[in-house]
């Protein structure tokens, strides 16, 4: 989705809580702070926004504020970002540099995953979070300027928060599959991760442990897939944040369908960028290239419940 329409028409329910009879706000289906430009009109409760600016606040700060500020990404509060960043000073235990934000070379960081639990037909406990390694965008010429001009190394802060993080990711994604389905036409095996009510995300949210090729010029990517098996419809949204620094692609699934007709109609509907059919559950073999690292790798897939 990194064309099309801007702006969502309102469904006039909260996408989150399905309540109607509340304010509702826009709501960016990529944040606002990585540079998204595609908006739900009027999608989210105050309640629900409360619950989804928690854990975009912690990756948009405690994981990403210094390269942020050191990047110059968009904020609201631009006018109030602080023009020095404050790093430890290496030789002087106690004492800080007060280091201009150009000059800082803050290091992005980002999860690399393996492929989401469920695609890997694991039960739903089995959690791989603590497997995700950290991997991160650095500036290497900065870097250099600046250990030559402070004397020593930089030193990157962030907060490690991988449940945010791919929080974050499974909320990108539902609002990708909103632009094209209402959210009454699917089952929404995300919105409890979303929500906090279920906490193993690695269980529905993972990513291509290899690096995709790097795409010089494009912010972000997200598409969406479908895996149609008989009777049933798989919904899974592949996200690159940032893919002209060559970061890890993640994918979330996002949602299923039940019933022959019923996956007919959605899948209609749906704008789908990429779709594979399994006509034959006995042929089916997963697909072994990487590039469909979102396809599931055993089959039958868990029933989830609800
Ligand atoms: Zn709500």
């Amino acid at each position: 989705m990194t064309h099309g329409p801007t702006h969502i028409p309102s469904r006039g329910i909260c996408i989150y809580c399905k309540r109607s009879e509340v304010r509702l706000a826009d709501e960016h289906i990529l944040p606002y702070f990585i540079g998204g430009a595609h908006i739900l009109k009027d999608a989210s409760c105050g309640d629900c926004a409360k619950i989804t600016s928690n854990f975009e606040r912690e990756v948009s700060r405690d994981l990403w504020g210094d390269a942020r500020v050191a990047f110059d990404a968009p904020s609201r509060r631009k006018k109030k970002r602080p023009k020095v960043i404050l790093m430890p000073d290496q030789y002087n235990p106690g004492q800080y540099l007060r280091i201009p934000a150009e000059d800082y070379p803050a290091a992005m960081v980002f999860y690399r995953m393996h492929k989401a639990g469920i695609l890997q037909g694991l039960p739903e406990q089995v959690d791989l979070s603590p497997k995700w390694e950290l991997t991160s965008i650095t500036d290497t010429a900065k870097n250099e300027r600046f250990t030559l001009k402070y004397g020593q190394p930089p030193i990157v802060r962030f907060r490690h928060v991988p449940d945010s993080f791919a929080r974050l990711l499974a909320k990108i994604a539902y609002g990708q599959v909103l632009c094209s389905l209402d959210p009454d036409d699917f089952r929404p095996v995300c919105l409890p991760y979303i929500l906090g009510q279920k906490k193993n995300l690695s269980y529905i949210v993972g990513g291509r442990w290899s690096y995709p090729e790097m795409q010089p010029g494009i912010g972000y990517e997200m598409r969406t897939n479908c895996i149609r098996f008989p009777g049933r419809l798989l919904i899974i949204v592949e996200i690159q944040i940032y893919p002209n620094n060559g970061t890890p692609a993640y994918h979330v699934l996002v949602g299923d369908v039940e019933g022959h007709a019923e996956s007919d109609r959605v899948f209609a509907k749906v704008e789908a960028t990429y779709s594979v059919d399994v006509t034959d559950i006995g042929l089916y073999k997963p697909v072994a290239d990487d590039a469909f690292h979102w396809m599931p790798s055993s089959w039958p897939l868990p029933a989830w419940a609800d």
